[in-house]
């Protein structure tokens, strides 16, 4: 029987003698070693994904920036920067975290439509590769602090151009209606207005349209509505542009989703590219999701198997806080026992997977055909991305361990966090005596 189906995009888990291992390591003895939920991580499966981005970039001049909010953990960073990748940030927390891990100021590209003066300053003093302005006001504020600081801010103005990508609307973010970027319509005069500012100095253009997008054709409309901009601007402002930014957002397999790789993808857009003259343009992309979704998995105990008169609950000790996606986009994780063999001892029977949280949102999987007994352990694959960067303390819960394998070893990247770590910041207020 084969069972690759069930583990969905995951290239480095599979199941050995009924027990699922990732990477060589076996799941059960990590979640035995440090107790659950638990988050692992297969450092191949991450260079895999990049791997694909770096074929499809050789011998071209182009770049990736791993956009860190997907993933933000120390010792995630530290192998991107060692890959060679620049980092897209969205805080300034992101950026301290990044340089910390071993990034450089000057490959840090500042994306978010919020920027505040303070972040906007101290990302100047560090001297980052580019700010991606969202708006004409946030263009005034970043002149006027380079200014104050005696320096030029390089920008580049993201362009929402106005394309479907076809995603659940809460990451959909090239369309008219969503709060990213700068219409269409009014780069031109951005740009143009950019250009008198002593503040400023343009290095290039930038455009994301979303996340999990599983087909090529958002990504070429946006590319030649891009590439009609570049044009304009260069031709009628006699602006140059040192670089396209064209963002991230390519999805990866939940639940029989067929993304092209970013290698196949990226011969459909060269073709374009150089179809239109700018092949020999710097370009540089965002990915997130792609270089780490695949790469991770949670490990999950069973708490209850609470049958009722519609439902049969499966209460595992994950939460919505732990796994926030269901939760906040009706994500999709598929969910798999870690020891087959135990497993085979109990029913077939379809549950909804949920967290002990009070809030009926609290779901993690809803109708899912299990054979699992009370204290059987589960793994919620394709949980590198926006889970443990979106993770909270919600019902006081502390957030689970990280683990890292690589080649049959496994590195404790982050601790538990305990009830201490949740408390340290509160204090109570005086008492009369
Ligand atoms: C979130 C984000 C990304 C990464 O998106 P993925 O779907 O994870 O690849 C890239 N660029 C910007 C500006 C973002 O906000």
């Amino acid at each position: 029987m084969s069972h690759t189906s069930t583990l969905p995009g995951a290239p480095h888990l599979h199941y050995q003698n009924q027990e699922l291992m990732l990477e060589g390591v076996s799941l059960n003895s990590l979640a035995k070693e440090h107790g659950t939920p638990l988050f692992v991580y297969s450092k191949a499966s991450m260079l895999e994904a990049l791997s694909h981005y770096k074929r499809g970039f050789e011998g071209r001049n182009a770049r990736v920036h791993y956009a860190m909010k997907a993933n933000s953990s120390l010792a995630i960073l530290q192998l991107f920067a060692s890959e060679g990748c620049g980092f897209d940030i969205v805080s300034l927390g992101e950026l301290e975290r990044a340089l910390r891990a071993g990034g450089k100021a000057q490959d840090v590209i500042f994306s978010g439509v919020g920027k505040t003066r303070s972040e906007i300053k101290a990302a100047l003093e560090h001297g980052i590769l580019c700010f991606n302005v969202e708006s004409a006001p946030e263009l005034e504020v970043i002149n006027e602090v380079a200014l104050s600081l005696g320096k030029k801010a390089p920008i580049s103005v993201r362009v929402n151009p106005n394309v479907d990508a076809k995603t659940h609307p809460y990451i959909s973010t090239g369309l008219k209606g969503n709060k990213f970027g700068v219409a269409h319509e009014e780069t031109l005069n951005l740009y143009a207005h950019a250009h008198q500012l002593a503040g400023i100095y343009i290095v290039g253009i930038d455009c994301h349209i979303g996340s999990q997008i599983t087909t090529m054709e958002p990504y070429i409309d946006a590319l030649n509505k891009v590439l009609d901009l570049v044009e304009q601007i260069e031709s009628q402002l006699g602006i140059e542009l040192h670089h396209i930014d064209f963002g991230g957002g390519l999805g990866i397999n939940y639940h029989g989703e067929t993304p092209p790789m970013a290698d196949d993808l990226w011969k459909r857009l060269w073709s374009v590219i150089d179809a239109r003259g700018f092949g020999n343009r710097l370009f540089m992309v965002e990915p997130g999701r792609s270089l780490v979704g695949n790469a991770g998995v949670c490990l999950s105990e069973i708490q209850y198997l609470k049958p009722g008169e519609q439902k049969n609950f499966c209460i595992i000790d994950a939460a919505m806080n732990d796994l926030p996606r269901p939760a906040m986009y009706e994500a999709y994780h598929a969910i798999v026992p870690l020891q087959k063999s135990v497993g085979a001892q109990a029913n077939s029977v379809v549950y909804d997977v949920v967290g002990p949280v009070c809030e009926s949102g609290d779901w993690i999987g809803r109708d899912r055909e299990l054979s699992v007994l009370q204290g059987d352990l589960l793994a919620v694959l394709s949980t590198g991305a926006y889970c443990m960067s979106m993770s909270s303390n919600y019902n006081t819960r502390g957030r689970p361990p990280e683990v890292l394998v690589d080649q049959g070893q496994s590195h404790l990247i982050r601790q538990r966090e305990s009830l201490e770590d949740q408390l340290r910041l509160e204090s109570l207020i005086p008492t009369t005596p």
